[in-house]
């Protein structure tokens, strides 16, 4: 009989994950039915997003206390009754946070892209940075873009796609060896530590031009910075707000949203989800930049199933540079 260990919902967290708000357990796998294939789980994705599956319904239910965490994740077929997913096929797919799953269907990983840039660049990472950019904010050569969470897995990546376009683009971030990372090695034109300036005033000289373009990973006070220095039809990108994610309380919106209106300025919040049909298109235009270097990726990963939940507490603490995963 095939077992699989699993980290759990112990406790809804009310605040920062911590030790308690987990489980570990090890449970049978029932026999594959037609059409499922057994997954020896070999890495896990690391996104802000589980703290909310953790602790609300959003667009997908909550997770139940209980229930294995659920994630993104990626390994290897090891038993199959699904002819187009053979024995050694590599998968992504929502696996969980455990070192067995089974699966009827996921995203086949081709031959030559390994697990980690499957999970980061090539995966829902870049794909939400790829729709961000392309699809809602439409940066133009020259403009001026502000991206939050500049060295971080969606961030990192948004940037150097406008920067591709040739806009100039200044990241935020929440140290100065962050931010030296997104302007020496991304080639981000500057960026500002959050944690040591004053954001709006370092907004108005970084971006004497205005703000054309804003991709919100953070929301909060940085949004409402941003939103009082936005140029006419200025599109923001309304695709995180982890400032918020720990805070059970809901504050009120940004002041400055109203100068929203005279700007004619658009808002788009969006859900990745729903752009898998960009996938394609996001691989065709990312695989040339990543092969010759205009586009780099970096992973911050921990070892061991027992890591998730530091490896989740860790983007609320900013000790991630680039992608987190969990390497089992
Ligand atoms: P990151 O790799 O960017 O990790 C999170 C980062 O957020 C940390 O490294 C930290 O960097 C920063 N951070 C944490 N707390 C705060 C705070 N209070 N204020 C400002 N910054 C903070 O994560 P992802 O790239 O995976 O995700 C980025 C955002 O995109 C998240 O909000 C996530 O929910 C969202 N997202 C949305 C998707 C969608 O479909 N709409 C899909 C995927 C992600 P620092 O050291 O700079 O503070």
């Amino acid at each position: 009989m095939t077992t699989t260990s699993q980290i759990t919902l112990a406790a809804t967290p009310t605040g920062p994950v911590g030790p308690s708000n987990f489980g570990e357990q090890v449970v049978p796998l029932p026999p594959l039915a037609d059409g499922e294939f057994l997954v020896a789980v070999r890495w896990l994705s690391i996104d802000p997003t589980i703290r909310g599956w953790m602790a609300y319904d959003t667009y997908l239910p909550k997770i139940a206390e209980g229930d294995v965490i659920r994630s993104l994740g990626a390994g290897e077929v090891i038993e199959s009754l699904n002819d187009k997913y053979p024995v050694g096929t590599r998968v992504t797919g929502v696996t969980g946070w455990q070192t067995h799953v089974i699966m009827s269907g996921g995203f086949t990983i081709p031959d030559g892209v390994d697990y980690e840039d499957a999970l980061s660049v090539f995966g829902m990472t870049g794909l939400t940075a790829y729709v961000g950019i392309e699809d809602i904010g439409e940066p133009k050569a020259g403009e001026t873009v502000v991206i939050s969470g500049a060295a971080g897995a969606v961030g990192s990546i948004a940037g150097q796609l406008a920067k591709a376009k040739g806009c100039r683009v200044v990241g935020i971030a929440g140290s100065d060896d962050k931010c030296n990372w997104v302007t020496d090695e991304l080639g981000f034109d500057a960026c500002i530590n959050y944690k040591t300036a004053d954001v709006g005033q370092a907004l108005r000289a970084e971006c004497a031009d205005g703000i054309d373009v804003y991709f919100d990973n953070v929301g909060g006070e940085i949004l409402n910075a941003v939103l009082g220095q936005i140029n006419d039809h200025a599109r923001i990108i309304l695709c995180g707000a982890i400032s918020g994610y720990d805070d059970p309380t809901l504050h009120a919106g940004p002041a400055n949203l109203v100068n929203a209106i005279p700007r004619r300025a658009k808002l788009q919040g969006f859900i990745v989800l729903d752009h898998y049909d960009r996938a394609g298109a996001a691989v065709a235009q990312m695989g040339p930049l990543l092969a010759d270097g205009r586009l780099k990726s970096q992973v911050h990963v921990l070892d061991g199933l027992s890591s998730a939940p530091q490896a989740l507490a860790d983007l609320f603490t900013g000790a991630n540079t680039g992608k987190t995963l969990v390497r089992l």
